[in-house]
C-alpha cells in the first residue's frame, strides 16, 4: 500500500518554516526498516522562535491574545480541529500505523479518541467561563475574597513515540482549552501526525503562535524549550531519565512541571477468576501495542494453585496474536518502532536468560518475519525479585511472572518496584479488590480488567513514575494558575 507522507517544515506563528540549521531526520518504516521520508530537526534557534511566537499570541497588548480570549471562542477552534480531524481520519490513520508500527485499526482508534478528545477540552474551556470569580467565604464580613482562575502562559508540551498523536493531544488540547499558548515536541522517533495537526490548525484558522510545532532530537530540540526562561511550564511525557533531565532543567528556574514517566505495573490474579477471560485481559494488558505502554502490566503476580493450568492458557493465547505488517487484515501485533528499540528489548530477554529465568513462549524474531523490528510476545517464568527483567521496564513484548500464596504476599510483589504507575487486580471477590486497591503504590487501579483509558479520568503515577495528572478535569488545572483576590467592602474605616 503506497502512503503518501507529507515533507513538511517546523509550525512556527501559524507558518511551515524551514529550521534554522535546514537540518532533517530521516523516517524509517519498523516493519520494512526503509526510509520514507524526513522530518526536520529544530534546535536552539528555532526553539527561541516558537517562544517568541507563542509569547506574542499569549500577551495582552502585542498579540492574539489567547488568554484573554472566552471559553466559548477557544472551545469552537477546539471543535473544528476535532472535526477536521475527524475528516481525516483514514489518511491519519495510516500515517500512523506506517510511522509507528502500531496495527492499522489501532491507529484507527486512536485518532477517535484523538478527535473525542479536543471535543472534551472544548466542553472544559467553556465551563471555565462559568467558573471564573469563585467566590470564598471569609470570616470576615467587610472583606470578599474570589479566586480566579488564570492559563499558566507559555507551556512546554514534550511527548513519546508510542501513541504520537494521541499523547500529544491529551497536551495540546487541554493547554489550549486553558488559555495557554504551547510549544509541543513530539517524539523524532514518530512525529508525522503531529506534522499534521499543524496542517489542521492551519485549515481552521487558529491564530498565529498559539500552537508551536517543534520536531527534532531530545538534546538538540528538546533541552532548551525546556531550559527556556519564558517556558512558563513543562508538561512532559516520556522515560524516566529523560524526566528526571526536565525536572533539573525546571528546578533551575522555578518553573512548575507534570511527568508522566515509566512504569513496570503489576497485574494480580487470584484463584477464585474465570481463567480464559483473566488470560485474555493478561495479554491485552501487556501485548496491546507491542507492551509499549507506559502502563503494561508487565509483571504477572498469579495464585501458585492455578498458577500451572493458567500459563497454559496464556501461552495458548499469546500463540493465536496475529504478528504481520500494520496494515494486513487482522494484524494484532506490528514491528516495534525502531531498532534502538528492538535491540534493546532482545538485550532484556538474553538478560533474563543469562540471569536464570526461563523463557516459557516467545523470545525473539517470528520465524515469518525476516524484515522489520518484530518480536514475539514472550513470557518469562522462574524470576527472582533481584532479576532486571523484574525491575526494570523493558517497554516491549515482554511478561515476567511470579506466583504468590497470600494476599499479603501479592500485594507486597505489586509493590515491589520503585514505579506506580498502574496495577490491576483479577478476583471475583469484590471486597478483597477494595482492599488491594487501597494497598496498590499507583496512580490508575484495574480491576477485573487492565489498560482501558479513558479522556475524561485522570492519568499519571506514583513513585519514579512521575507526578501530576493529564486527562479529565485534572488535565485542564495542569495549565491553571489560581489567583485570589481580596477587596474590602465595608464604608468603615480599617
Ligand atoms: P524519551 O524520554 O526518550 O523521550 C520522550 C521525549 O523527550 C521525546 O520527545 C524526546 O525527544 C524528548 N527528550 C529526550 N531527551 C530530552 C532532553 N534531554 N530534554 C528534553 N527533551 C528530551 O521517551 P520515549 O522513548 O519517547 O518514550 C518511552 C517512555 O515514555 C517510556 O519510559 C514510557 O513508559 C514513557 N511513557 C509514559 C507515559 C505515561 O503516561 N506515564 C505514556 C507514554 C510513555
Amino acid at each position: 500500500m503506497a502512503i503518501h507522507i507529507p515533507r513538511r517544515q517546523l509550525f512556527i506563528n501559524g507558518e511551515w518554516r524551514q529550521p534554522v540549521l535546514n537540518r532533517r531526520i530521516p523516517i524509517i518504516n519498523p516493519s520494512t526498516e526503509q526510509t520514507i521520508g524526513d522530518i526536520p530537526a529544530a534546535t536552539a534557534e528555532d526553539v527561541e522562535l516558537a517562544v517568541d511566537a507563542a509569547r506574542r499570541a499569549f500577551s495582552r497588548n502585542k498579540g492574539t491574545d489567547w488568554a484573554a480570549a472566552s471559553g466559548a471562542v477557544r472551545a469552537k477552534y477546539l471543535r473544528a480541529i476535532a472535526a477536521k480531524i475527524t475528516k481525516r481520519k483514514s489518511e491519519l490513520a495510516n500515517l500512523e500505523a506506517i510511522d509507528n508500527g502500531k496495527p492499522l485499526d489501532e491507529a484507527a482508534w486512536d485518532i477517535d479518541d484523538v478527535a473525542g478528545c479536543f471535543e472534551y477540552y472544548a466542553d472544559l474551556a467553556e465551563g471555565l467561563d462559568a467558573k471564573q470569580k469563585a467566590p470564598v467565604s471569609l470570616p470576615m464580613e467587610n472583606f470578599k475574597s474570589y479566586v480566579l482562575k488564570e492559563p499558566l502562559g507559555v507551556v512546554a508540551l514534550i511527548t513519546p513515540w508510542n501513541y504520537p498523536l494521541l499523547i500529544a493531544t491529551w497536551k495540546v488540547a487541554a493547554a489550549l482549552a486553558a488559555g495557554c499558548t504551547a510549544i509541543l515536541k513530539p517524539s523524532e522517533l514518530a512525529s508525522v501526525t503531529c506534522l499534521e495537526l499543524a496542517e489542521v490548525c492551519m485549515e481552521v484558522g487558529l491564530p498565529p503562535g498559539v500552537l508551536n510545532i517543534l520536531t527534532g532530537l531530545g538534546p538538540e530540540a528538546g533541552a532548551p524549550l525546556a531550559s527556556h526562561p519564558h517556558v512558563n511550564k513543562i508538561s512532559f511525557t516520556g522515560s524516566s531519565i529523560t524526566g528526571s533531565k526536565i525536572m533539573t532543567a525546571a528546578a533551575q528556574q522555578v518553573k512548575p512541571v507534570s511527568l508522566e514517566l515509566g512504569g513496570k505495573s503489576p497485574i494480580v490474579i487470584f484463584e477464585d477468576v474465570d481463567l480464559d477471560k483473566a488470560a485474555e485481559w493478561t495479554a491485552f494488558g501487556c501485548f496491546w501495542t507491542n507492551g509499549q505502554i507506559c502502563s503494561a502490566t508487565s509483571r504477572l503476580i498469579v495464585h501458585e494453585s492455578i498458577a500451572a493450568e493458567f500459563l497454559n492458557k496464556l501461552v495458548k493465547w499469546t500463540k493465536n496474536i496475529k504478528i504481520s505488517d500494520p496494515f494486513e487484515e487482522g494484524c494484532r501485533l506490528g514491528p516495534v518502532v525502531g531498532e534502538g528499540q528492538y535491540e534493546k528489548i532482545l538485550k532484556f530477554i538474553s538478560t533474563a536468560k543469562t540471569e536464570g529465568a526461563t523463557i516459557l513462549s516467545g523470545g525473539g524474531r517470528p520465524e515469518h518475519l525476516k524484515k522489520g523490528f518484530f518480536i514475539q510476545p514472550t513470557i518469562i517464568t522462574d524470576i527472582t525479585t533481584s532479576m532486571q527483567i523484574w525491575r526494570e521496564e523493558v517497554f516491549g513484548p515482554v511478561l515476567c511472572v511470579k506466583t504468590f500464596s497470600t494476599e499479603d504476599e501479592a500485594t507486597e510483589l505489586a509493590n515491589d518496584s520503585h514505579y506506580g504507575l498502574g496495577a490491576a487486580v483479577l478476583s471475583d471477590d469484590l471486597e478483597r479488590c477494595e482492599r488491594i486497591t487501597k494497598d496498590f503504590q499507583a496512580g490508575i487501579v484495574w480491576v477485573n480488567c487492565s489498560q482501558p483509558c479513558f479522556y475524561q479520568a485522570p492519568w499519571g503515577g506514583n513513585k519514579r513514575s512521575g507526578f501530576g495528572r493529564d486527562l479529565g478535569e485534572w488535565g485542564l488545572e495542569n495549565y491553571l494558575s489560581v489567583k485570589q483576590v481580596t477587596r474590602y467592602v465595608s464604608d468603615e474605616p480599617w
